[in-house]
C-alpha cells in the first residue's frame, strides 16, 4: 500500500523542481512504534491485540492522525495512512505533520467495558509517542468521541495534568469542538457545492454512498437537505437501492438498529449486493468506507460522473487510470476528506487557547479553507493538464518541499555562520 501511495508522490514530483533531500525525507516514515495490547476480558480471561502508531513526517508541525480499530489493520496500512495524512495536512495548510494509529481487532466482539480497557491500554503503550506538541490522535474507523474521552483521561492520569490538546474528536463537554462530528462530510460537501458548476453537478442529482458511518451518514444528511436524491447506500452488512430516493432519517434510524439493509422491502427499497454499488446509475458516487474499494476489477463499471472520496485511499492507482480514461472526475481523498483534520486542528487551537468557538465560526473557517485549497488544486489541474488527484499531490508536495528546503537552509546558515 505504501509503495502504491508513494507512486503518486513521485508522479507529482515530475511537475516540480524537487531536490533528492525531499524524497530522502518522505520515502519512509520517521517513526513507527508497535505494541501488543493485553487486556482483561469481562469473563476474566486475557486477550492481546497488535497495535501501531506511525508518525510519518513532522516537518510542518506535530503529527496528526486518527486511530482505527479494525481486523484488517496492519503496519503497512497504518504507515500508508500516515503518509496520506502528511500530504493532507500540507495540502490544507495546517501546521501539522501526518500520523496514524490502529489496533487489529473487531470491535463488535468487545463489550463497552472491554473497549474502554483497550483504549486506555493503547494510551499506556503509546504515551511517550503522543503528546499535544508531538503527536495528536483523533477518531477514525470504528473509534468515536467516547473512545477519545477515555484516551484523553488515561493520558491525563499518566502525565499528571489535564491535557485536552493531546487528542481531538473529544465530546464537547470535555473540550471537543462544535462541528467536529460532521466535519469530514461537511468539508467534502462545501468543496462539492463550491465546484458544482465546474463539475456540472445540479441539485436533484442522484447519489450513491458506500459506507454509512460517520462520514457516510453526515454526507447523506447534508446532500439530502440540499435537494440531492440518495438512491443507493451500503454498509458492512450489504446494500439497498431506492430509485425515488431515500428518506435520510429512516436510513439513520435503520443504521442505529444495526444496518441500513433492514429497510429492504419497504417503500420501493430493494436489496443491492454491496459490490454493485459502484455500478449504480447516478451522477455522484461517494466513497465513505474502506481502502481499495474501486479497483481494476470494477472501475470500468462505474456510472457516476463524479466521485467524492471521503474514505482514505478508496481507489487504487490502476482504477484511477480507468476512471480518468472514462472522464470521471475524482475529488481526491487528501482534499475531499480534509474537513475532519481541519476541524480537529480548530479543536486543538481552542484547547490551547482555553476557548470555545461558536458553530458558525467553525463552519465559516472550514468553508473558507476547503474552497481556497479546492480552488488552488482546480487551477493547478487546469494549468498542468493533470487530474485533481495529481494536482492535489503537486500542491501538497510543493508546500512540504518548501518547508524541507527551508530547514536545510537554516542548517546551512548555522553551519556557515561567521564566528563572532
Ligand atoms: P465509521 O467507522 O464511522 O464508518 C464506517 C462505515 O463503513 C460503517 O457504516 C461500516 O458499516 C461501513 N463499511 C465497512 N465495510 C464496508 C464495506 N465493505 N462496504 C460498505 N461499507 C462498509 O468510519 P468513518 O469515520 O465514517 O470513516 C470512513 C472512512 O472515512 C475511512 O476510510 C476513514 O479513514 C475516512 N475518514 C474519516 C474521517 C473522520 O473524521 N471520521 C476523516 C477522514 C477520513
Amino acid at each position: 500500500m505504501l509503495h502504491q501511495a508513494l507512486s503518486r508522490l513521485y508522479e507529482a514530483a515530475g511537475h516540480l523542481d524537487i531536490t533528492a533531500d525531499v524524497f530522502e525525507k518522505l520515502k519512509s516514515p520517521r517513526e513507527t512504534t508497535q505494541a501488543r495490547l493485553v487486556i482483561r476480558m469481562d469473563d476474566g480471561a486475557s486477550k492481546s491485540y497488535p497495535a501501531w502508531r506511525c508518525r510519518y513526517d513532522d516537518t510542518l508541525g506535530p503529527t496528526k492522525g486518527g486511530i482505527r480499530f479494525h481486523p484488517d489493520v496492519s503496519i503497512d496500512e497504518v504507515e500508508t495512512l500516515a503518509f496520506l495524512m502528511t500530504m493532507k495536512c500540507a495540502l490544507i495548510n495546517l501546521p501539522f505533520g501526518g500520523a496514524k494509529g490502529g489496533v487489529q481487532m473487531d470491535i463488535h466482539n468487545l463489550s463497552a467495558t472491554e473497549q474502554e480497557r483497550l483504549a486506555r491500554r493503547y494510551v499506556q503503550c503509546f504515551a511517550k509517542v503522543i503528546g499535544p506538541n508531538r503527536d495528536i490522535p483523533a477518531p477514525d474507523l470504528y473509534t468515536n468521541s467516547t473512545i477519545m474521552a477515555w484516551m484523553a483521561d488515561e493520558y491525563a492520569a499518566i502525565v499528571g495534568e489535564v491535557t485536552p490538546a493531546v487528542i481531538t474528536g473529544k465530546p464537547i463537554s470535555l473540550g471537543g469542538s462544535l462541528g467536529r462530528e460532521d466535519a469530514t462530510a461537511r468539508g467534502g460537501y462545501y468543496l462539492l457545492l463550491h465546484q458544482a458548476q465546474k463539475l456540472g453537478l445540479r441539485s436533484g442529482a442522484r447519489v450513491a454512498i458506500q459506507g454509512f458511518g460517520n462520514a457516510g451518514k453526515h454526507i447523506a444528511q447534508l446532500l439530502g437537505a440540499a435537494g440531492f436524491k440518495i438512491v443507493a447506500v451500503t454498509d458492512s452488512k450489504g446494500g439497498i437501492h431506492c430509485s425515488s430516493g431515500f428518506d435520510v432519517d429512516k436510513l439513520i434510524a435503520a443504521k442505529r438498529q444495526g444496518s441500513v439493509t433492514s429497510l429492504a422491502g419497504s417503500d420501493g427499497v430493494c436489496t443491492l449486493p454491496a459490490d454493485e454499488l459502484v455500478s449504480v446509475n447516478c451522477e455522484l458516487l461517494v466513497l465513505a468506507a474502506l481502502e481499495d474499494m474501486v479497483h481494476a476489477g470494477n472501475a470500468a463499471r462505474v456510472k457516476a460522473h463524479i466521485i467524492l472520496e471521503l474514505a482514505n485511499a478508496p481507489i487504487t492507482p490502476e482504477a484511477d487510470k480507468i476512471l480518468n480514461a472514462k472522464n470521471i472526475v475524482v475529488l481526491p481523498d487528501i482534499l475531499a476528506n480534509a474537513g475532519g483534520v481541519t476541524v480537529s486542528y480548530f479543536e486543538w487551537v481552542q484547547n490551547r487557547q482555553g476557548d470555545s468557538w461558536p458553530i458558525e465560526q467553525v463552519h465559516a473557517r472550514l468553508k473558507t479553507r476547503m474552497e481556497q485549497e479546492g480552488d488552488a488544486v482546480w487551477t493547478l489541474a487546469q494549468e498542468k493538464g493533470i487530474t485533481l488527484r495529481g494536482a492535489a499531490y503537486v500542491h501538497a508536495l510543493s508546500r512540504l518541499a518548501g518547508a524541507i528546503g527551508a530547514q536545510d537552509m537554516q542548517h546551512f546558515l548555522i553551519a556557515e555562520a561567521p564566528k563572532r
